[in-house]
Order: structure tokens, then C-alpha cells, then sequence
């Protein structure tokens, strides 16, 4: 028996270094049989088996006619015929308040993504520790990562002040993105469009770049101005670059857009930008969801910034005093045709009777003409209007969504936008199948490994021996997104299995009630 052993140790070890693959292990808690492994990587598709065991992926080798033979696996996937990916992991959302509350993050799950990272824009929870333990504590549906919002960390210094930070601010601030990032953050986030993040200087925010560039964070930003106001949307990028330059961190643009009809057709402007500075050996990134209408506040959409100073009780202040009001109403038509006028706004939910219409048919129903209607909608505080508006168009989305360093997301908040149900299942079935402006390779590659070698999420992101087992098994022709503007939470459907950490969370189109999410929680540089 014992000369057998060895004799069989030999012809393994053999058969391993003669390029015969991996062992095949005894036994696995699950086996994925032949299906089309796409790995994460650029490496071609082949035909593979998978073997899962606890939480991680123990073999990944080629497809063996005599693999059910070789490994006794507890539950057997038979993947023939269907694309094996890494789970998706969307580098861009708002999902705070959904994975609070509905813990299964069920529509992310249903449209193959199996990690989330919120925070962005600006605004995460404050501290990071409570919300990390906040879920572990519930159990989570998916993997979750955060960043820490700039906006936040200056809220707890010096509130929505409308004015630069003192030195002695900016010092405060640094502290707090010390904590944040000794205990788990990405990194920082900026809104520099929003409030308090509008009020900041650059270098404000080159400050604490620099600080968090020493514990390995990375920066994304919602840049100051997306549309033509303030510095215009070029400027904004240009500003976003150059703080990463002076700070020395990698650079994410969030959401890449042009957004707005005097914005339109300069994504070529943006991209050779960004490409100047990759040129000198900066790293830069962006991510982009694929929607033509984006998801916001009435307020941030529609009114001018210098009204909203002080937030939203100093806004209906000065909706009182009639100077100041007939100054924002004579300001607003220009934001209104950057957004695409009141008949293609869509009022998605928070507005009463007015929600799920179009700013047109609830000015209408108000018999006010449009501007009128907004300041009514934004005066009256049992309603906080979430709008959808059409600020972009399909030759720059395109164009972005063919670069190599652009990544997909979601920017999705449940219930306010179908890309928090839809994001994925859309770019399979439109933007992969339909329209082919995406390679079934290149959509895998930006929605996984790119991902997670961008945000430094460790094992994951690739399907590989030693990782975490997140995988997501699917037919592109068979991938429907559901989601609507009118019905935003519509899961998608079409993905056979979605696994997290080794447990299957979706079977055939099925929440299986598995809660095997973690938090991923970023190691700071030492
Ligand atoms: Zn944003």
C-alpha cells in the first residue's frame, strides 16, 4: 500500500510539473462542471471545472469529462453551456440605507454582483466602525466595502459652513480620515458639487488627499462640476487630476459623464485629458453606469448652488424674502434645458401626489408653469423630491464605456433608479448582446478583476485557487434587466447561480436566504 501511495505521489507530482494541471481535490463543498471560465483577467475564456470548499475557490483546472468521478462535491452546478465569472463588484453606490434595512441587498444579488462599496460622492456613515459592525452584526447579502465622504468628515468639523476650512480645521479633518482609514476605509470620496464640499478649496482637498495617499487609500471624486456651471465639466476633471498629482494617489472619476445639453459631445475633450496625465504615469480611472438620466435631489438638480448655502432649512429662508427669490427663479430655466426640460424630468418618488410624473404633469396638475412648481415642491418639507433626469446622450456614453480604464458601476440607491436593479443585466443584454459595444470579455474584465485591482480588494475579483468563491454563473442571451424609470425595483433575471463566500445566494433566478456577505475592510499600509 505504502509503495502505491508513493508510486501515485510520483505520478502526480509528474504529471503536475509536466504541465498536466492541478489535483483534482477528493472532495468539495461545491463543483462547477464545464462551464466558459472567464477568470477576471485579460486571459482567454476556456472550458473549466471549479471546485469550492468552505469559502474559497480549492481548484480551478479544465474541463475533465471524468471530473464527477474525480471529486465527491456536496452540490453539483452543471455549468455546461454557461459563462462562469467572478461575481460583479460594482465600485460605485449609495446603498447605505438598503443594506440597513433590507440586508439581503436581493437586487445586487440578482444581477450577479457580489460585492458593493458605498461612500461615495462625498457621503459615507460616520464612524465607518459603527456601520461595519452594524452589518456584521444582521448579516449581509454581499461582500461590502466603503469609502469615507470628505463631505462627512467636514460635517463633523465644521458643519455645512459655507467657507473655507481654517488651518486648524483641515488638521482636525486629517485626524478623522487617520481613523476612518485605520479602520477599514478605501478611501476618500469627494462631492465637491455638493454642499459642504462646493464651499472647499483645492487645496483643502489635496490636504487631505496626501494624508490618506500615506495609508494607501485611493481618491474618487464626483468632480465639482459635471455641467457648464461653476468651472464647466473640463475644468472639473482638470481639478481632480491635478489634486491626485499634488497628492500623489491614484485618481477614480466617479460616474464619467457629460452631463447637460452645453456639455454634450466633449467626452473626446475628457478622455485626452485624462490620457495626458496616464501619459505621465499617473494612475486614473472612472467609473460609469449605463443610463442616459442620472438619479438626484430636486434641490441639487434644479436651483442654484449659492441658494442652497447653509442646506436646506437656509434654502427655504430664502424662498421668503422676494429678492432673493425672484433672483433664483430668473436662474433656474437655464438649469432646466441643461437638464432637459420640464416634459423629460421625471419625478421619481418623495413628492406626494407629484411622484412618478414628469415636472410637466405636476406643474400642470398645480396649474403653475414649471419654475413655480419647483419652488413649491421644494418649500413644502413633508416632501424631498428625488428626480430623473435625461442629462446625458448616447454618443459620449459610448465613448466612455469603450476605454480601458473605465469600470462599470451602479451609482445605485435602491428604489430611486432602475440601475439599482438593472445596472448589469443592462449592459449584458443592451450594451454586450444587442449593440456589441462591449466584448462579453471586456464587460467581465470591468466589472470584476479591474475592479478589484483598482480598489485593492484582496482575493477577490478573480476566480482563482485561493480566492474567496464569489462567482456568478449566467447566459448572456438569457440576462433581462426589468427595471424601469417608472418602476425602478424590478429585479433582474437570467443568472442561473450567484455565489457569495461559498454559499449560493441565487439559484435560478431565486434568493436562496443566504446572508454570506462580509465586510471587506481595507489594511492600511504600514
Ligand atoms: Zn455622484
Amino acid at each position: 500500500m505504502k509503495k502505491i501511495a508513493i508510486v501515485s505521489t510520483f505520478v502526480t507530482l509528474l504529471l503536475t510539473l509536466v504541465g498536466c494541471g492541478p489535483q483534482v481535490p477528493a472532495e468539495g463543498d461545491i463543483l462547477i462542471v464545464g462551464g466558459t471560465l472567464y477568470d477576471g483577467s485579460e486571459a482567454p475564456s476556456y472550458k473549466a471545472d471549479v471546485v469550492i470548499s468552505g469559502e474559497k475557490v480549492v481548484y480551478v483546472g479544465a474541463a475533465d469529462p471524468d471530473i464527477q468521478k474525480k471529486c465527491k462535491a456536496t452540490k453539483i452546478i452543471d455549468a455546461e453551456g454557461y459563462v462562469v465569472s467572478p461575481g460583479f463588484i460594482d465600485p460605485h453606490d449609495h446603498l447605505e440605507p438598503t443594506l440597513l434595512k433590507q440586508h439581503a441587498n436581493e437586487s445586487y444579488l440578482r444581477m450577479g454582483v457580489t460585492t458593493v462599496i458605498p461612500g461615495m460622492c462625498g457621503g459615507s456613515r460616520y464612524p465607518l466602525s459603527d456601520f461595519f459592525a452594524k452589518l456584521e452584526d444582521q448579516g449581509i447579502g454581499t461582500n461590502v466595502a466603503s469609502f469615507t465622504g470628505h463631505n462627512t468628515i467636514r460635517e463633523q468639523v465644521m458643519g455645512d459652513e459655507a467657507r473655507y476650512a481654517t488651518p486648524e480645521e483641515v488638521e482636525k479633518m486629517k485626524e478623522l480620515v487617520r481613523q476612518e482609514m485605520l479602520d477599514g476605509s478605501l478611501g476618500l470620496s469627494t462631492g465637491l458639487f455638493y454642499v459642504p464640499g462646493c464651499f472647499s478649496e483645492t487645496s483643502e482637498v489635496v490636504a487631505l488627499m496626501t494624508e490618506m495617499g500615506k495609508m494607501g487609500g485611493i481618491y474618487t471624486t464626483h468632480v465639482r462640476n459635471e455641467n457648464k456651471f461653476n468651472i464647466g465639466l473640463v475644468n472639473s476633471i482638470r481639478e481632480a487630476l491635478e489634486i491626485g498629482k499634488a497628492a500623489g494617489v491614484p485618481v477614480n472619476i466617479s460616474h464619467i459623464k457629460c452631463l447637460g445639453r452645453s456639455e454634450w459631445y466633449k467626452a473626446d475633450s475628457v478622455i485626452n485629458l485624462i490620457e495626458s496625465y496616464q501619459q505621465q504615469g499617473m494612475k486614473v480611472t472612472a467609473d460609469q453606469y449605463p443610463y442616459l438620466a442620472s438619479g438626484i435631489g430636486m434641490a441639487s438638480a434644479l436651483t442654484p448652488a449659492w441658494c442652497r448655502d447653509g442646506g436646506t432649512k437656509a434654502m427655504r429662508e430664502r424662498f421668503k424674502d422676494p429678492e432673493q427669490l425672484a433672483r433664483i427663479k430668473a436662474e433656474i430655466p437655464d438649469i432646466l434645458y441643461e437638464r432637459g426640460g420640464a416634459e423629460t424630468i421625471y419625478i421619481s418618488k418623495n413628492a406626494g401626489e407629484y411622484s412618478q410624473m414628469t415636472l410637466a404633469e405636476a406643474a400642470a396638475k398645480m396649474k403653475k408653469n414649471p419654475v413655480d412648481a419647483i419652488i413649491e415642491l421644494l418649500k413644502d418639507k413633508s416632501k424631498s423630491p428625488y428626480l430623473n433626469t435625461f442629462i446625458a446622450n448616447e454618443e459620449d456614453l459610448t465613448k466612455y464605456m469603450q476605454q480601458p480604464w473605465v469600470m462599470s458601476c451602479t451609482d445605485g440607491s435602491f428604489g430611486s433608479h432602475p440601475r439599482a436593479a438593472g445596472t448589469y443585466a443592462e449592459l449584458i443584454k443592451q450594451f454586450v448582446v444587442e449593440k456589441g459595444v462591449l466584448t462579453l470579455d471586456r464587460f467581465i474584465r470591468r466589472s470584476t478583476g479591474q475592479v478589484a485591482e483598482t480598489y485593492g480588494l484582496k482575493n477577490r475579483g478573480f476566480i482563482r485557487k485561493g480566492y474567496f468563491a464569489d462567482i456568478t454563473i449566467f447566459k448572456p442571451e438569457e440576462v433581462t434587466p426589468h427595471a424601469t424609470y417608472a418602476e425602478p425595483t424590478l429585479f433582474a433575471t437570467g443568472f442561473k447561480n450567484v455565489i457569495v463566500n461559498g454559499q449560493v445566494a441565487v439559484e435560478d433566478d431565486v434568493y436562496t436566504g443566504s446572508l454570506s456577505g462580509m465586510v471587506l475592510r481595507h489594511e492600511v499600509k504600514k
